[in-house]
């Protein structure tokens, strides 16, 4: 955006103006899946407020979010339901893996555990700790914004490019 140096006029494109509307207004799936979701719940209490960022409303379903924050780590038998999540959400759409369990397995390095939810879902920002305290998942969500006002795309889906990865929901596990 910009205003006129005699005041009293602002220009924009459409394009930046739904922008600025998406990221000003992202409502995050509510869903937690281990210890990092503890931080994500403090994130939307009053000691940090994540509502100053317009994301506070965090939705039971679905069909009403446009943000997932996949918090904790993600074991092979939830991946199937993470991934259908991710897909009844409505687009455009964004994803912030929030922590070392959810970005790349963390401590869990068996076959338990999904070795980093890009495997299964598009990941735009990733947050690193164990757990990520609410100020680094704040710092995840202003990045996230930036991303989405500067038109940045989101990465490719890893179904269409990792098929052999996410096509068995079960991970070859047998039982
Ligand atoms: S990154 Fe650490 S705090 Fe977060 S789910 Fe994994 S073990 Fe728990």
């Amino acid at each position: 955006m910009s205003a006129s140096p005699v005041g009293g006029m602002v220009t924009t494109t459409v394009d930046n103006l739904a922008n600025w509307g998406r990221k000003s207004s992202l409502w995050p799936a509510l869903f937690g899946l281990a210890c990092c979701a503890i931080e994500m719940m403090a994130t939307g209490g009053a000691r940090f407020d994540m509502a100053r960022f317009g994301s506070e409303v965090f939705r039971a379903s679905p069909r009403q979010a446009d943000l997932m924050i996949v918090a904790g780590r993600v074991s092979a038998k939830m991946a199937p339901a993470v991934r259908q999540i991710y897909e009844q959400m409505p687009g455009p759409k964004w994803v912030i893996a929030m922590g070392a369990c959810a970005s790349c397995g963390g401590v869990f390095n068996n076959y338990a555990i999904v070795q980093g939810v890009d495997l299964i879902v598009p990941v735009d920002v990733y947050v690193a700790g164990c757990p990520p305290n609410p100020e680094a998942l704040l710092e995840g969500f202003q990045i996230l914004q930036k991303k989405i006002m500067a038109g940045v795309p989101n990465p490719p889906d890893p179904m269409s490019y990792a098929p052999e990865v996410v096509s068995d929901p079960n991970f070859g596990r047998t039982r």
